[in-house]
């Protein structure tokens, strides 16, 4: 694959991965407010509570927790915690 293409892929999948979080949290799906608790282990398996596909063994996993009553937590890849955090402090 030639360079520009591997680039125009990378910024695409943001792109897409900017909306996915933006439509969440309008629909109240994600929180806003920052987790109570968090840990950052490999992937074992639980689907993203962001792009819905599972977190791979190998691959980056946060587990988030919230201190809102009957919360479950969340379990994010590294990418897509990375997007909630700057989408979810965005006025
Ligand atoms: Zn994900």
């Amino acid at each position: 694959m030639a360079a520009f293409e591997a680039v125009v892929e990378v910024t695409m999948r943001e792109v897409l991965l900017r909306e996915l979080v933006r439509a969440l949290l309008r629909d109240c799906y994600l929180p806003r407010e920052a987790p109570a608790q968090m840990w950052g282990g490999e992937g074992s398996g639980w689907r993203c509570d962001v792009c819905g596909h599972p977190i791979a063994h190998g691959e980056a996993e946060y587990e988030l927790l919230f201190t809102r009553p009957g919360d479950s937590g969340l379990h994010l890849h590294r990418p897509c915690y990375e997007m909630w955090e700057i989408e979810r402090q965005r006025p």
